[in-house]
């Protein structure tokens, strides 16, 4: 039996699920186009320069997970305000295809052939487009995909062009794509280019031979060895099209020994896949778990329970979206991690990682979470300062329910996910309807579901039974069913009416998976293993301890003794406390608190945005001019310091921030929030021209003990480095027309020895966090003087290091003079007066950096190789944090005296 997407009318999801899914589409969907304009203006290539310059290898491809994110959403949502801020996207990606279906950033010679991955990014620019759509109906997308189809179609079919293609793990993945649209419009050429892609396979050197290789079960290591990174995921998706198309057995054998060879060998005990970003045949491999790969995983996994309706992948989906789709999500929805580790596995004897800095370290035991940008930081560019691979990403975990929740089969409707949900959708007859959940799983076993169809009709409801379920009950409309099997669907065939009741009871007593070696075959850097430690599950949940529950050392944690018993918390969580399942175990040393991991080790949120009332804005536009200089939202709704009939009040609306007209009108919903430099940044779309994004800085008046660069308007330097000290002097300066600082009236001037003021500094503005003053030399009426702020900090944050002929990568400069970076040049930093230097590991200096402020605003460090003085190096700061809170840590891993002969726990 296979299955299919369901029809679906709409799904709404209650509790944990259901607020992350909503945090996904208000924090970042509908704010992400608006944070990140480059994400489509990348691809206009009348711009110059281009915001989101210079490329990564995989520009293009942000703005088509983008739009197969959201687009996810909408199916399950059909949010009338994410809907039209979709259709601008596709309106602007659409508007830059080239004439001859070209849909990318690139240009001339890198076009498609060039060192990148521009065909990977038109898979995936190709696959937003047409899951619009499949959508919306809008025959200009789906004549979109058709034109860049084509246009690689043309490129690529003369003899011994698909073999000049680079990086064939990636720019083969247009494969399945183009599969899709086969199957969309019947057109043989499409089917062509599969075909084409497919020879390439096995053809060109690394091509992967997916077909070939996997007619016989085993890892994706063993066949592809260290070539066998997670993008290969979305060319064996095309493998699964092929049996679809085809029927033939060798695509269906060869997809489902991939499939296999992946759950048996690389996911891990969190549902999530990779291992620095590659299969390597160890699930205990304690390298980092990359979102990108997850979401793959999962995608292939929708694939297989289509293609095979077994309850397996359903299994693996359930495990994948409780803990590591939702453990690699910040609770509002802002970021998703690069790396979201099991925790526990010990890394003794490990080496650095070939990872770009600042993940280029040995493994860590301990598990912890990091928004993307602080380990992805070399991905970010002007005007796409929030967009890495991960981010864009990982809102597909969580939009996936709209593909595999429910489904559909030829004679009926299959269910796969339970928890507090509603599902609207249509019958085979194309009858709707609803089914809602009543239930607190995963906390509880019991599940209640009513079954609404929209007239009396029969049809089949298939009920997932999760293999770990080992005792399960269904009973409907009271009466208890025979046959229930662990591991499999159990079908119910009636007559469904209004209100017929379906209950299962899941068999929730914990479970324990036991660590081991890792299995023969495996990379040999992947680690020892996870022998002496144990994972255990609730239900779907696995388990986790995490530091700020309980009073051990992640490192020093007793271990779990053979007869632990296991007992749910029920008791009234503390305020802080952000588990959804807390379970008490018992341990040699008495009891410790468990909970689930996807809550373990994650950050606490702000809930309803960040406190406004009182603060002083800089209110503008984003491309950087402003509207008024200072204006403070008071607590009974008006603005101050700005009088505009569109700006007249302002108040809350749905979490965000909004502004109203005089007649009460929302004008800008700020749904964007950060931190720049611990100041909060606001963006919002201004209601009344789609082209304008409004931002609110917050400005920090306060000048006593900053440095400042002091400047004329036309950019002469008067003075590099000065500072405002307490009492009115200036440091670093010694000109008889600036003797001395002061506010006058809420303004910074200067003064000469006389006390005279000289300048007055009447403007402001804030980038970055930081406040640059501006004003009249009033001595001289043709001269304006500015004060730019300069932060010499280095620590704490994620510089952007540019070195000729490479991409920038980013790196860390620790409070102990020591740098993350990934070359012995870079060793250790140190302040020489007002200059950064960089040692070697002979404590050599390598470069000396003066500090600069750039065009941006963004803090700079420039300085020359001094081994080779034609070479200059740059440092940018990269300091975005998201509202990223206090972090801590903890392990899935737990040590165990026992070797645990039994797997289920009383
Ligand atoms: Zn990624």
């Amino acid at each position: 039996m296979e299955f299919e997407r369901p029809h679906l009318v709409s799904a709404s999801f209650d509790d944990v699920i259901g607020k992350r899914i909503l945090a996904n589409r208000r924090n970042w969907l509908l704010a992400a186009p608006i944070a990140n304009p480059a994400m489509v203006t990348m691809f206009d290539h009348a711009l110059d320069p281009r915001p989101g310059s210079p490329y990564l290898w995989w520009s293009g491809e942000f703005v088509g997970k983008y739009l197969i994110s959201a687009v996810q959403d909408l199916r399950m949502s059909r949010d009338r305000q994410l809907e039209s801020a979709v259709a601008d996207v596709v309106q602007g990606l659409t508007r830059h295809q080239g004439t001859d279906g070209y849909l990318g950033p690139f240009e001339g010679d890198d076009r498609l052939f060039g060192d990148n991955w521009d065909v990977w990014g038109h898979y995936h620019c190709v696959l937003g487009l047409y899951e619009w759509f499949r959508y919306r109906r809008d025959a200009r997308a789906l004549d979109a995909c058709r034109r860049a189809a084509d246009h690689l179609s043309t490129r690529l079919s003369s003899p011994g062009m698909i073999e000049k293609l680079r990086h064939p793990a990636m720019n083969l993945a247009f494969s399945h794509v183009a599969a899709l649209l086969h199957q969309e419009t019947g057109e043989s050429r499409y089917l062509n280019l599969v075909r084409l892609f497919e020879r390439a396979w096995a053809s060109v050197p690394l091509g992967g031979d997916y077909v070939e290789k996997f007619q016989t079960p085993g890892s994706l290591f063993a066949a592809l060895g260290p070539a066998a990174r997670w993008e290969r995921l979305h060319s064996l998706q095309a493998v699964g099209e092929l049996f679809r198309i085809t029927g033939e057995e060798r695509y269906r054998r060869a997809f489902t020994n991939a499939w296999q060879g992946i759950r048996a060998f690389d996911r891990h005990s969190t549902g999530g896949f990779s291992a620095i970003e590659l299969a390597t045949g160890n699930p205990f491999d304690p390298r980092p778990i990359e979102t990108c790969a997850t979401v793959a995983w999962m995608a292939l996994t929708v694939d297989m329970l289509r293609l095979t309706g077994s309850c397996e992948p359903a299994d693996e989906l359930e495990l994948s979206t409780w803990n590591a789709s939702l453990g690699s999500q910040s609770p509002d929805g802002r970021w998703w991690t690069y790396n979201t580790p099991m925790g526990g596995i010990p890394t003794t004897g490990m080496g650095v990682m070939s990872l770009p800095p600042p993940l280029n370290r040995v493994p860590a035991f301990e598990g912890t979470r990091r928004p993307s940008p602080h380990d992805l930081g070399f991905q970010g560019r002007t005007g796409a300062e929030y967009l890495s691979c991960c981010a864009a990403n990982g809102p597909r975990a969580l939009g996936m329910l709209s593909e595999w929740a429910v489904m559909a089969a030829a004679d009926g409707i299959v269910v796969n996910f339970y928890g507090p949900s509603r599902f609207t959708l249509l019958t085979p007859t194309g009858n709707q309807v609803t089914i809602e959940q009543r239930t607190r799983y995963p906390v509880q076993g019991r599940v209640e579901l009513v079954v609404t169809p929209a007239r009396d009709e029969a049809f089949t409801v298939r009920l997932r039974v999760p293999s770990w379920s080992t005792t399960t009950t269904v009973a409907v409309n009271g009466a208890s069913r025979p046959g229930v099997v662990p591991g499999s669907y159990h079908t119910v065939e009636r007559t469904w009416r209004a209100g017929d009741t379906v209950v299962l009871e899941l068999d929730m007593r914990a479970r324990a998976l036991i660590g081991a070696d890792p299995p023969p075959g495996c990379d040999p850097h992947s680690g020892k293993g996870a022998k002496g430690r144990l994972a255990l599950y609730r239900g779907p949940i696995l388990l986790a301890y995490d530091e700020r529950y309980d009073r051990f050392d992640v490192q020093n944690l007793p271990p779990m003794a053979a007869t632990s018993q296991l007992t749910l918390d029920e008791s009234v969580p503390a305020p802080q406390d952000m588990r959804m399942v807390r379970v008490r175990a018992q341990t040699d040393a008495g009891e410790v608190s468990l909970g689930d991991f996807a809550s373990a080790g994650m950050p606490g949120t702000v809930p309803g945005g960040p406190d406004v009332e009182g603060r002083v804005f800089q209110f503008g536009r984003n491309d950087g001019s402003v509207i008024a200089q200072r204006i403070r939202l008071l607590a009974d709704g008006t603005i101050q310091g700005h009088t505009h009939p569109n700006e007249a009040s302002w108040r809350r609306d749905n979490d965000a921030l909004a502004f109203f007209t005089s007649e009460g009108r929302a004008s800008t919903r700020f749904v964007w929030d950060a931190r720049e430099n611990g100041l909060i940044v606001l963006r919002g779309r201004f209601e009344f021209d789609e082209r304008v994004v409004h931002e609110l800085r917050e400005v920090d008046l306060d000048v006593e003990g900053k440095w400042f660069q002091f400047t004329r308007a036309d950019g002469a330097i008067i003075t590099s480095l000065l500072r405002l000290r307490a009492g009115g002097s200036i440091e670093g300066h010694s000109h008889p027309n600036e003797r001395s600082w002061a506010q006058q009236d809420g303004t910074l001037v200067f003064c000469d020895g006389d006390g005279r003021v000289t300048t007055r500094f009447t403007q402001t503005r804030s980038q970055f966090g930081r406040v640059d003053h501006s004003g009249p030399f009033l001595p001289d009426a043709g001269v304006t003087h500015q004060l730019r702020q300069l932060d010499r900090g280095v620590t704490g944050k994620v510089w952007q290091f540019h070195r000729p002929h490479t991409f920038p990568i980013g790196i860390l400069l620790h409070a102990d003079g020591t740098i993350e970076s990934d070359h012995p040049n870079e060793t250790f930093w140190t302040m020489e007066g007002d200059h950064l230097v960089f040692l070697d590991p002979n404590r050599r200096p390598t470069t000396r950096f003066a500090l600069e402020k750039d065009s941006d605003g963004r803090m700079t460090w420039k300085g020359k190789f001094l081994p080779d003085p034609a070479i200059t190096h740059r440092l940018v700061e990269w300091n975005i944090d998201l509202t990223w809170g206090e972090n801590s840590r903890y392990i899935s891993w737990l040590p165990s005296t026992a070797t645990m002969p039994r797997t289920l726990l009383p």
